[in-house]
């Protein structure tokens, strides 16, 4: 959460930082700042979007080669301009950008505050910069030992750049369990919280590891030590992106230019790992520990928000196919609770960024119980990648709008080669039936570009519902997860209250929410509990609920019994979720810009949660 960005070199840092800041919105929004080291230095912040920074700031100096800015999701303090970044240490001659939570910020602050010293903001972070100038002055040491004396002492977890007035020609940053990349250029240096802004300037990289500090200089190779003073060599990566990856391309949003980017991130996701032609799938990540997941006592995958819904899909799928004992819990949940976990366990993190607090935590847990974890992340090299045994990468690209759309369709690509090659191992499916499955799963792509010709369609469908108050979502199997998904997708980007829920439990209780002004999308591409699903219809046609039906192309029966119906392509039962879910991404896209949200950067929320 939250966007950092820095720039140390020849060039005038302003326009790099604001346009850096820009790239990095997504990961929060609620207060932005600058601050630019020129003889003086210049800090400016406001409440609100990197826009109104920019507006605010106007045509006041900016000048200076050395500087640094921030995009808040507020964590510690509302969202105002005081608790805004940067924030100054006490003499002014500091100054601090975060991302993440001191933990221990109480004790922190209670100690500074019994020495007299005065806090401005009600942040966190802002302790941290008193601490360090504190120690910088009263222990006499320079900016790097003050930085890493500092960060001995935190609980928590940080990226942070600092940058001083004294020394104008220096960036210090550091991090733990919240991610840093350092882009190299030509006599000159970035800092950001991901490679976005980064991208346009240069290749080479350096991504910081957990309490590492770097210390950027001028005209001086880049210097690794670790808080406690250990040399490091940096180890300099090629980022393999490209800028049009992180464009929004001529659509009108970046959840929309990613929900059309399907059909390529599917595909993307299966390269290499389904061999059509060869008849085998496999997923080279986690091959050296295959054998754990094939004798695995059961499999717990633990994961958060969409990324949790995959890991239910990915429960059915691996239960029904590789005849594993699955478990799916909520990150959040299982870290604190007191799960039996022991070494025949294998858990799978699944999480978009890599960087989720919650699973990065529970990953923990069940590593020091012995587990084998292995990890579905979407970013290359991201904390959850290096924490885990082994794992599969999703390739799904940068995925910018808040609303996950490509990175779940991805990973649940993943669960099912995943699904599939572990049922191939344990001879527990007929290969006819499995030579079968790969050949549909490779088709996947084409059904979900055909899906995708669905959008007019449900556009117009969107501008009848526009003005609901609450939706329910309801699905049976494999079906089930994309409910939740779907009403998930609906609450966060156009505010509407909706709740997914399995469709026979709908008569214990949410029944009773239903009448003529209740929208209902029921999920009925099922082929196994058709009927089932049928029965359900017509205990909400009953109450005289409004039917939003998603069925399978040519189904007359709930065509005709529903009031609105999508015909999708048809699927074998265990791709479902890859193609149902396009509807829902798009009508729940359609229903936010008819009314009027925000559909990128919705509020309160923010990209890759780095904190609890
Ligand atoms: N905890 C800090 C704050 O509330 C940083 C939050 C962030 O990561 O944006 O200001």
């Amino acid at each position: 959460m939250c966007g950092i960005v820095a720039y140390l070199g020849e060039r005038q840092a302003y326009p790099i930082l604001m346009k850096g800041l820009k790239r990095l919105e997504y990961r929060g929004y609620d207060s932005a700042g600058v601050a630019i080291l020129d003889g003086e230095m210049l800090l400016y912040k406001v409440k609100g979007k990197v826009a109104e920074l920019v507006a605010s700031i106007g045509k006041k100096k900016t000048s200076g080669t050395v500087g640094m800015a921030h995009t808040r999701w507020a964590t510690h303090g509302e969202p105002n301009e005081i608790n805004a970044h940067p924030h100054y240490s006490p003499t002014h001659n500091l100054a601090i950008i975060h991302n993440g939570i001191i933990e221990n910020y109480v004790a922190l602050k209670k100690e500074l505050l019994k020495r007299g010293y005065i806090f401005q903001s009600e942040t966190d972070t802002e302790v941290l910069i008193h601490l360090i100038e504190d120690i910088k002055l009263n222990e006499r040491v320079d900016l790097v030992n003050a930085v890493q004396i500092a960060l001995k002492q935190v609980i928590g977890a940080y990226a942070i750049v600092v940058i001083s007035k004294d020394d104008p020609d220096i960036l210090v940053a550091a991090r733990k369990s919240s991610p840093l990349v350092i882009g190299i250029g030509k006599k000159e240096f970035f800092v950001a919280s991901d490679a976005a802004p980064i991208i346009e300037h240069t290749s080479d990289v350096v991504y910081l590891n957990d309490e590492e500090i770097a210390i950027i200089q001028k005209n001086k190779p880049l210097k690794i030590k670790t808080i406690s003073d250990i040399e490091r060599t940096p180890y300099i990566e090629k980022l393999e992106l490209n800028l049009s990856k992180i464009e929004k391309s001529g659509f009108e949003h970046f959840m929309l230019k990613e929900i059309f980017e399907q059909p390529h991130s599917i595909r993307d996701s299966m390269r290499g790992r389904l061999k059509i032609n060869e008849g085998i799938v496999a997923l080279g990540g986690i091959l050296d520990y295959e054998q754990k997941l094939i004798n695995a006592r059961r499999i717990l995958i633990v994961a958060c928000g969409t990324s949790w819904h995959a890991g239910l899909v990915g429960e059915y799928l691996i239960e029904e196919l590789a005849r594993i004992p699955v478990e799916v819990e909520y990150a959040s949940e299982f870290r604190y609770r007191k799960p039996v976990i022991n070494e025949e366990d294998v858990v799978i993190a699944i999480s978009q960024s890599g960087e989720t607090a919650d699973t990065l935590a529970a990953i923990e847990l069940a590593k020091s119980k012995g587990a084998t974890i292995i990890g579905i992340c979407n970013v290359v090299g991201s904390s959850i990648a290096r924490a885990t045994h082994a794992g599969s990468y999703t390739h799904a690209g940068p995925e910018i709008g808040v609303a996950s759309t490509k990175a779940f369709t991805a990973q649940v690509t993943i669960l099912v080669m995943l699904a599939l090659r572990l049922a191939y191992k344990r001879g527990t499916l007929p290969m006819s039936q499995f030579y079968q499955l790969l050949n549909e799963l490779d088709g996947i792509p084409e059904k979900v570009e055909k899906t995708l010709l669905l959008n007019d369609k449900i556009k117009k469908l969107a501008e009848i519902f526009k003005d609901s108050t609450n939706a329910l979502y309801l699905g049976r199997g494999y079906n089930f997860p994309v409910a939740l998904e779907g009403a998930l997708k609906l609450k966060e980007i156009s505010y509407i209250h909706a709740e997914g829920y399995p469709a026979a439990e709908m008569k214990h209780g949410p029944i009773a929410l239903i009448d003529e002004n209740m929208p209902v999308v029921v999920l009925a591409t099922n082929k196994t509990i058709y009927d089932k699903v049928v029965t359900n219809i017509q205990e909400v046609k009953a109450r005289k609920g409004i039917i939003i039906a998603i069925v399978n192309e040519g189904d007359k029966t709930i065509g005709e019994m529903a009031d609105y119906s999508i015909e999708v392509p048809e699927t074998e039962e265990i791709f479902t979720p890859l193609i149902s879910t396009i509807p829902l991404q798009l009508f729940s896209y359609h229903m936010a810009v008819l009314r009027g949200c925000n559909v990128d950067q919705p509020r309160n929320l923010a990209k890759s949660v780095t904190v609890e």
